[in-house]
């Protein structure tokens, strides 16, 4: 075991260490030692193929497919020198103002989010995409809308010198998307910071991280030979995201100090939706998700947004097999999709622990409420669909493969509730909240306002885990906003807590 000393840890290097990461870096230039660890590997440019499979497997936590504990859902993460900024969209949104007044943490306010969070607006580029990016996907989405009366909104987005590959999911062969892998990682590595990749911390006892270095055969070699160290820290910020914060916090023993830890995750529990039209769309090119729809955000608890999936993923989210399957497969250059969203709300059911080898596990039960918003979303984007000009369209829960449009007034019969179970369908979860959640109460919450952990003053969470219920909205920004608070109570405190 080597021992190394340093003054702050961060671990991992997603939305929230990164965030920590860029805005400590000035304090590197007073001799101040701050060290990143980061589980997944920094891959080279040459490495991000554009291939499904391959590109799973490379940047996803098994592959994007972990399966919550009674295997009703798939959850994706990236374990990455970037974390899950190396496979987001990137549409980029200010959490609205009813969000954070749910939220009901004393000391954080909305305006103070959102100011935080224009910021990063800015350092990421955020701007609504050009015409010629926009592709007929995404326009039979407007159509549809537009036709029902539905309010739809354009997608603010964070790219750069984007050529609408669509690949975003599998990591931007372009190095198009302003993630903290190309914005705030390098500008803190270039003021001093080191990011250490390939790296697992598997404990934060005492000040004490112990970190093991593995040896990948992809991404640049770790800057750290491999094998495991003690490093000593005067300040930890765990930003794991909502799944492995938790995990760790329990990991280290902070479980019987801190009775809300992992309880209260959110998810945004989602399902793809599918269509034909009857000739080739142009959905290999363009951004694949520029348009979105909240009409239903009080009514109906959902959102709707484009999307357009690779032939594996989509396939895999059929509700189906054999031949009517494979023939609407067959159709893909046809397709229209769509994602929708269920905002669901925090659950005493719905908890991170850890396992009996120190894995997480994850138990979510699909509520009623949650299950109810999703027979309603399905049944929403078919109209959509067949208001865009679809020929059939496939709703998971319809009591056939396909719809055809002779049957789009028979939507209520063809899709009852009794079929919206969990397990009868591929629902996913991408948005990934809660776990160790902010407020002022020790038996409810994990941290304060500014992310410090209840009762140990040297220990901040800086991710998702902090959102005490969903963010309603795609939650990236929120996450680098709050991520920025506590970067500022860090950089107030640290001679405190360094002494
Ligand atoms: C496919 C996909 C698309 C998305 N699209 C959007 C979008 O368009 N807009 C949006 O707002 N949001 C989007 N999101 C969500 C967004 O990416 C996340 O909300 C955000 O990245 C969460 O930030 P985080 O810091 O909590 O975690 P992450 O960004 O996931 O980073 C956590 C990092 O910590 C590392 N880590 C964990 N535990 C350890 C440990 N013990 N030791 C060392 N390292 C560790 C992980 O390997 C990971 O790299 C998307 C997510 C996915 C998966
Ligand atoms: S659409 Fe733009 S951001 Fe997405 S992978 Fe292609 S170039 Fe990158």
């Amino acid at each position: 075991m080597r021992e190394v000393k340093a003054d702050i840890v961060i671990v991992g290097s997603g939305a929230g260490g990164g965030t920590v990461a860029n805005e400590l870096a000035p304090l590197c230039a007073d001799g101040i030692r701050i060290i990143v660890f980061e589980q997944g590997p920094r891959l080279r440019d040459d490495e991000l193929t554009g291939r499904e499979v391959e590109m799973a497997q490379r940047l996803y936590f098994e592959s994007g497919g972990m399966l919550t504990h009674d295997r009703s859902m798939t959850l994706a993460w990236a374990r990455a020198y970037g974390g899950s900024t190396t496979v987001y969209t990137g549409t980029s949104m200010v959490v609205p103002g009813h969000v954070i007044e749910a939220w009901n943490v004393p000391g954080l306010r909305w305006d103070d989010v959102r100011e935080r969070s224009k910021k990063y607006l800015e350092e990421n580029n955020v701007h609504l995409l050009e015409e010629r990016l926009i592709n007929e996907n995404n326009r039979l989405f407007v159509k549809g809308c537009t036709a029902l009366g539905y309010r739809v909104r354009q997608f603010p987005v964070n790219v750069e010198g984007c050529r609408g590959l669509g690949l975003c999911n599998l990591g931007c062969p372009n190095g198009a998307k302003r993630g903290t892998h190309r914005v705030q990682l390098p500008a803190a590595e270039r003021q001093g910071v080191e990011v250490v990749t390939n790296a697992t911390v598997s404990s934060v006892t005492k000040r004490r991280c112990l970190v093991t270095v593995a040896h990948r055969e992809i991404g640049e070699p770790s800057s750290w030979e491999p094998g495991e160290y003690r490093v000593t820290a005067r300040v930890v910020v765990v930003a794991g995201n909502a799944v492995n914060s938790p995990v760790l916090l329990f990991r280290s023993g902070f479980g019987e100090y801190l009775p809300a830890l992992g309880r209260g995750i959110t998810l945004h529990p989602a399902l793809i939706l599918a269509a034909e039209h009857d000739h080739p769309l142009t959905n290999f090119f363009g951004f694949p998700k520029s348009y979105f729809t909240d009409e239903f955000r009080e009514d109906g608890r959902f959102l709707l947004e484009t999307c357009m999936y690779y032939p594996f993923t989509t396939a895999k989210n059929l509700n189906g097999f054999g031949a009517e399957h494979s023939s609407f497969m067959k159709g893909f250059r046809s397709m229209q999709q769509i994602l929708v969203l269920a905002l669901d709300d925090p659950a005493d059911t719905n908890r991170v622990e850890v396992g009996r080898h120190g894995e997480p596990v994850v138990r979510y039960r699909l509520g009623r409420n949650v299950l109810d918003s999703l027979h309603a979303s399905m049944k929403t984007a078919a109209r959509i669909f067949f208001a865009a000009g679809a020929r059939r369209v496939h709703v998971p829960a319809g009591t056939t493969f396909t719809i055809g449009t002779a049957d789009a007034g028979r939507l209520d019969d063809l899709v009852p509730r009794s079929n919206v179970r969990p397990g009868g369908m591929s629902i996913s979860s991408a948005h990934l909240m809660g776990g160790c959640r902010m407020g002022a109460d020790e038996k409810t919450s994990v941290t304060d306002a500014w992310g410090q952990v209840h009762g140990i003053p040297w220990l901040f969470v800086a991710d998702s885990s902090l959102f005490p219920r969903c963010s309603e909205v795609n939650p990236y920004v929120t996450v680098m906003a709050l991520a920025d608070r506590v970067a500022q109570r860090v950089r107030e405190r640290f001679k405190e807590l360094a002494s």
